[in-house]
């Protein structure tokens, strides 16, 4: 069969996407200061007179900012016919997948990055669990002056949804319109698949290296500690106390009713865990609140849906007065 899109596509393969693009900053201290202190990350690289970037942070020079388009300078419309043709031809979905860095010499505070972006390729078409569409891959090159200093892939999927029930707008507004609106789904992958079907019996797996002991969460193909690729599971007590929380209030998003808690909840065990904090008004939430696990049942018209959440025990602070 031929895909006539396709071969159109294929055509903008080794196409601008940006020229002579320009860092609104220089690489600076206090960037690398508060990247570090968001990640954790207390490598003495990054860190006193001979300090270097995170190399990670290679794409963070060339961001936009809030301010966004208008510090994008040369931009060129080749990306934005890309996406009007396969807007067009029903591709109006897109999901970034997944990106690869490649670093070629150390960043240090003073550097002033310049950039290009070009469309690497896009692949044939492909059928995917979301829909049908088109991989694109965009190669971003990072330049200080005249030298290549890193390169920055990205890689979306431009699809079709698989499963259309309205567009985005109409989806927003579901409830208006008095359609239930479905809560997403879950994402199983060989990684997690194990934490999930613990869910599904109610029992909250946490994995275990069996090399150095150290407890995980969330799943992980190998140790954080001690680089171990083998583990068990410990199912966790159900104990645990809201270790911190933000107050979802806008946007709205289809199946949730802001404002409402996400906590941050540290087991008993001492992992920590996303999740939702129920049996409390959101502005009763507290960080040290205790909490017990739960499984929740959200069925809908996709099917049933078993997701842990946490309780507030809020008799326990009560009574010590
Ligand atoms: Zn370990």
């Amino acid at each position: 069969m031929v895909d006539e899109l396709g071969a159109r596509l294929k055509t903008y393969e080794g196409r601008a996407a940006a020229v002579a693009g320009r860092g609104k900053d220089p690489v600076n201290e206090p960037m690398i200061r508060h990247w570090c202190e968001a990640m954790g990350d207390t490598n003495p690289a990054y860190a006193g007179p001979d300090a270097v970037a995170p190399p990670t942070m290679l794409q963070a020079w060339t961001m936009g900012g809030l301010s966004g388009y208008t510090g994008r300078t040369g931009r060129t419309g080749a990306y934005d016919e890309l996406f009007d043709l396969l807007d067009e031809a029903g591709c109006t979905s897109v999901v970034a997948t997944d990106c690869e860095q490649e670093y070629l010499r150390p960043l240090r505070p003073g550097d002033e990055v310049t950039f290009d972006a070009v469309i690497e390729s896009v692949s044939d078409r492909k059928t995917t669990k979301l829909g049908t569409g088109y991989f694109v891959t965009t190669r971003m090159d990072v330049r200080v002056g005249p030298d290549l200093v890193g390169t920055h892939r990205f890689r979306i999927l431009k699809y079709a949804p698989a499963h259309k029930k309205g567009n985005g707008k109409e989806r927003r507004e579901g409830k208006r319109e008095g359609v239930r609106a479905r809560r997403p789904r879950l994402v199983v992958n060989r990684d997690n698949a194990g934490f999930w079907e613990g869910v599904q019996r109610h029992q909250l797996l946490i994995q275990r290296c069996t090399d150095c002991g150290t407890l995980r969460h969330p799943w992980l193909p190998g140790c954080n500690a001690c680089g171990g690729p083998d583990w068990d599971t410990v199912e966790a007590s159900g104990e645990g106390t809201v270790y911190s929380y933000v107050v979802m209030h806008h946007p709205p998003f289809p199946a949730f009713d802001p404002p409402y808690a996400v906590g941050l909840i540290e087991l008993a065990e001492g992992v920590r865990i996303v999740s939702n904090v129920v049996g409390v008004p959101y502005d009763k939430v507290r960080m040290g609140l205790p909490v017990r696990l739960e499984f929740q049942r959200y069925d809908d018209e996709d099917g049933p849906l078993v997701l842990p959440v946490f309780r507030a025990q809020e008799d326990r602070e009560g009574g010590a007065g």
